[in-house]
């Protein structure tokens, strides 16, 4: 049997149906029949990878109706939800602290940019895994392979990579590089070397991007990150871990912080 809906699988049904609590049965209906009609597999019949892209989608947005469904029959109170709606989401911070997917280091919310990234922002509205690979469902458009999906106005505060398109509030929030290190650092000590090589080539292709970008904020948290790499160079072992760590945790703490 599965284990009960918790409020925060209540949360993210309504986030991937674009609703804000509380909600009618009506509601519900009308809700899943906008975003299935966007994603169902007929509409997508060019190609065997989108077929399969809208069949994870369809079945992502099933369970989140079926869920709500459950929820309003069951008469439970409903998640507080701080903050918008996905269709009123600006980029300035998720609305709650979406869980992160160890996949892809994506979560609601986030901005990013569909291959070939020279297009408009779009918003996450959750990931699916599937077998060997993930998918991010996109409020807009529905289902993309993880690979073709790249975070977009964003800051990572541990190692300074960002990237555009230039907006006055980039997101400071870890890379997913950043957050695949510290999950190898805690499990792998001996990767603290190249870890901190890491970072530093990191702090250098971010203060590339943020000239190209003309965006002095974003230049100098660059700046900063890549002073402090090279000063860790030469650091112990041990030190070297712990500087990490901390930066790393730091950059994830605030980052998952209830808003
Ligand atoms: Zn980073």
């Amino acid at each position: 049997m599965a284990r009960p809906a918790t409020h925060h699988d209540c949360a993210r049904a309504l986030w991937l149906l674009g609703l804000e609590p509380p909600v009618t049965a009506a509601q519900l209906q009308t809700a899943y029949r906008a975003r299935i009609a966007q994603a169902h597999p007929d509409l997508h019949l060019e190609s065997e990878a989108r077929t399969e892209a809208a069949n994870v989608l369809s079945r992502a947005l099933n369970a989140a109706r079926d869920l709500v469904a459950d929820w309003i029959a069951s008469e439970r109170d409903w998640p507080a939800l701080a903050g918008r709606a996905p269709a009123a989401a600006t980029g300035a911070a998720a609305p709650v602290a979406a869980p992160v997917c160890r996949r892809t280091g994506l979560r609601a919310g986030d901005l990013v940019r569909v291959w070939p990234y020279d297009g408009g922002l779009e918003v996450v509205a959750g990931t699916e895994p599937d077998r060997d690979r993930a998918w991010v469902i996109l409020q807009d458009r529905g289902a993309v392979r993880s690979e073709r999906v790249m975070l977009a106005a964003y800051q990572c505060p541990a190692c300074g990579r960002c990237a555009g398109p230039a907006v006055e509030h980039p997101v400071l929030r870890p890379c997913p590089e950043c957050l695949t290190d510290l999950r190898a650092l805690e499990r792998r000590p001996a990767e603290t070397r190249r870890v901190r090589s890491a970072i530093e080539a990191r702090a250098e292709a971010g203060l590339a991007e943020a000239r190209a970008l003309r965006d002095e904020r974003l230049e100098q948290r660059a700046e900063a990150r890549r002073r402090w790499a090279r000063s860790l160079r030469r650091a112990g072992p041990d030190d070297l871990r712990a500087a990490l760590v901390s930066a790393f945790t730091n950059a994830f703490d605030r980052w998952t912080a209830p808003v």
